[in-house]
């Protein structure tokens, strides 16, 4: 039996008397690499996969008029930010997208062929960077994808965006085409921060298309920041979110750094500067949390903070959150279509001797596959993996658990009875609440939620101590 490493080790104040967080002190217990959870079985169990398994996959959805979701993905940028683990084409100039939007049209027009006519309750622009396309290649993909796809006036269309590259132009075209909600890449605003993660941030400059966003009819703002960096300190966390509070997003989404250099070579730049540790990144956490709750944000999942008026709260209070590849969704898609290099398509089977499974497609990650394979009319499918009921059914308590932060299990946890032995530490450690049906994860235990979500998982355990496995 492996030894785990005493909590009563820790102390319970640092060097100045400031007493710490209750994260920090749990953290040399439970925090290890775990799946975010975006998908269950997560990406790093999923196999190699081809366009024949899609276009079965694909045949094999409802015929009935359910919701769609849509995603795009527009891998280009103007250059790479150090610390990014983004799948992206460092482009010198706009006209390289030009033939990837030609191939997400073929993509589209291949994909929809298939469908039976449904409406699109959601449409996701992501990236890279998609204000990297200038407005009139913004139009041409958007009329690709309504030529494809049924758009209505109830389609939801969130768009990722940089603020440091975002013209006011690109906003107003973004507007006219539909965009409600827009989430801007922030990191840190802390200029030390930012030359070591070779990415600098300007507040003034995030407040300017915060506010231009709002008076072209965006009325939905998030923000993405992110901790664990190096030359992040307590204090310069919380001078960051001073600044951005002063604009009021809807939403912060918070994600941990994953530094990941054999996959992202480019991230040993940060090496240099020093990356904080566990307990140091559960304190930075802390702070962000603490003074976000403060500041009357509510927490949400894993990472989220939003303003009770925020359609997120509202899923949360009557339980309809979601978890997919784009993080938490308020949107009830049945099946996501993923669109363009990379893109991962999740696709609920109703008929077929597989009825009941769910079967994740995942596209090429880089970009001249996919135009080629494209370019000869076939689905540029790599990997994949095609999910069991059972493993449908996991799934679903992993998401209420990753989203709810509770879940209903058999009455005395039948057929359950190791996963509710390998919780036994988490209870004792007051991280969740067990009782004969259900599991609760406690407000401490929040900061450990993939890992308590990965009792639950058959799949990955074997797998959790590989970098790859944090993905
Ligand atoms: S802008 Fe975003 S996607 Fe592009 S390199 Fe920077 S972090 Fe990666």
């Amino acid at each position: 039996m492996t030894e785990r490493p005493e909590v009563a080790s820790c102390s319970a104040v640092d060097p100045d008397g400031v007493p710490r967080a209750p994260e920090t002190l749990l953290v040399q217990r439970y925090d290890r690499p775990a799946p975010r959870y975006t998908s269950y079985p997560p990406v790093p169990c999923w196999g190699p996969v081809g366009p024949h398994a899609h276009a079965e996959a694909l045949d094999g959805l409802t015929r009935e008029p359910a919701p769609l979701g849509l995603y795009v993905h527009l891998p280009f940028c103007g250059e790479r930010c150090w610390y990014c683990g983004c799948n992206v084409v460092i482009a010198p100039d706009r006209t390289v997208a030009d033939d990837t939007i030609d191939a997400i049209e073929e993509e589209a027009r291949v994909v929809s062929a298939r469908l039976a006519p449904r409406p699109v309750a959601s449409l996701h622009l992501g990236g890279g960077t998609p204000n990297f396309l200038a407005g009139p290649q913004l139009r041409r993909l958007f009329a690709a994808l309504r030529g494809a796809f049924e758009f209505t006036a109830q389609t939801r269309v969130d768009v990722e965006l940089d603020p440091r590259t975002l013209e006011p132009e690109t906003i107003e075209v973004l507007a006219s085409l539909g965009a409600r909600r827009v989430s801007f890449g922030v990191q840190d605003l802390d200029p030390a921060v930012g030359a070591a993660i070779g990415r600098v941030m300007d507040g003034e400059r995030v407040s300017e298309c915060i506010r231009a966003a709002r008076r072209a009819g965006i009325q939905g703002v998030n923000l993405d920041l992110m901790y664990g960096l190096p030359r992040q300190t307590p204090e310069s966390v919380r001078r960051t979110l001073r600044t951005l509070l002063r604009e009021r997003p809807d939403r912060f989404a918070v994600y941990g750094y994953a530094h990941v250099p054999d996959m992202r070579p480019q991230q040993r730049r940060l090496e240099p500067h020093g990356l904080p540790g566990a307990a140091a990144r559960a304190e930075l956490f802390h702070v962000v949390k603490e003074t976000l709750v403060d500041a009357g944000y509510l927490p949400v999942g894993l990472d989220h903070f939003v303003v009770p008026s925020d359609d997120m709260a509202r899923a949360v209070a009557t339980r309809t959150l979601h978890r997919t590849f784009q993080g938490y969704t308020t949107h009830a898609a049945t099946d996501l279509l993923g669109l363009g290099p990379s893109a991962i398509s999740r696709l609920t089977l109703a008929s077929g001797d597989r009825a009941g499974g769910v079967a994740y497609m995942q596209n090429a990650p880089a970009d001249k596959v996919y135009r080629r394979h494209l370019a000869g009319g076939r689905l540029a499918t790599e990997r994949g993996f095609v999910a069991a009921p059972s493993d449908v059914a996991r799934g679903c308590l992993i998401e209420d658990i990753m989203c709810h932060m509770a879940a209903r299990v058999p009455e005395g946890w039948s057929g359950f009875e190791g996963e509710r032995e390998a919780l036994r530490p988490f209870e004792e450690d007051g991280l969740v609440m067990i009782e004969a049906d259900r599991l609760e994860v406690t407000e401490t235990g929040r900061f450990f939620v993939r890992q308590v979500a990965r009792t639950f998982d058959r799949h990955t355990r074997p797998l959790v101590d590989r970098p790859e496995a944090a993905a």
